[in-house]
């Protein structure tokens, strides 16, 4: 799981050059930012990132710039751990465009009720600071990919 904490401004993450504790700004995700420190650039996060909680499930996703891919899943729910490397694959490849977490909906159960998850895997698509798409079930990273892009394309075309 991708080492990053979350503030009120931010995710912080670590500088792969120095360790440097470094924030992320929600508003500018999507940019290429440098070490305050060492100034290599800083690489936005290539993992899954597991929300703790509720606040910083809003925050983000209320303010980040890039789409924030939910996966709603739990310990005990088999088609979930299909799913997991799948969204690591996703992670990893689209660092920079798109921000992956994960939402555990026993640990976090007052967001499964919000939004209503009658089954996991689900995987829900935020662009604007709000949902625009979900799909229930375990689904391979290529398919994760498009439906992410086929959602937040409109998001995109408005904002411009
Ligand atoms: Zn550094």
């Amino acid at each position: 799981m991708a080492d990053v904490a979350f503030d009120d401004r931010g995710l912080i993450v670590s500088c792969a050059s120095c360790g440097q504790k470094n924030r992320l700004a929600y508003e500018r995700l999507g940019d290429e930012t440098r070490c305050g420190q060492c100034k290599q650039g800083l690489t936005p996060p290539a993992e899954p990132i597991e929300i703790h909680s509720t606040a910083d499930f809003d925050r983000l996703v209320s303010r980040s710039s890039l789409p924030v891919v939910v996966d709603y899943w739990a310990p005990w729910c088999g088609p979930c751990r299909m799913v997991a490397p799948e969204l690591k694959k996703v992670a990893a490849r689209q660092a920079g465009k798109m921000v992956v977490v994960k939402v555990n909906t026993d640990e976090l159960a007052d967001l499964g009720t919000r939004y209503n998850i009658r089954s996991i895997p689900t995987l829900a698509v935020f662009g604007g600071g709000k949902e625009i798409a979900r799909t229930a079930g375990a689904r391979p990273a290529d398919e994760i990919e498009r439906f992410v892009r086929q959602a937040a394309a409109p998001t995109a075309a408005r904002s411009r």
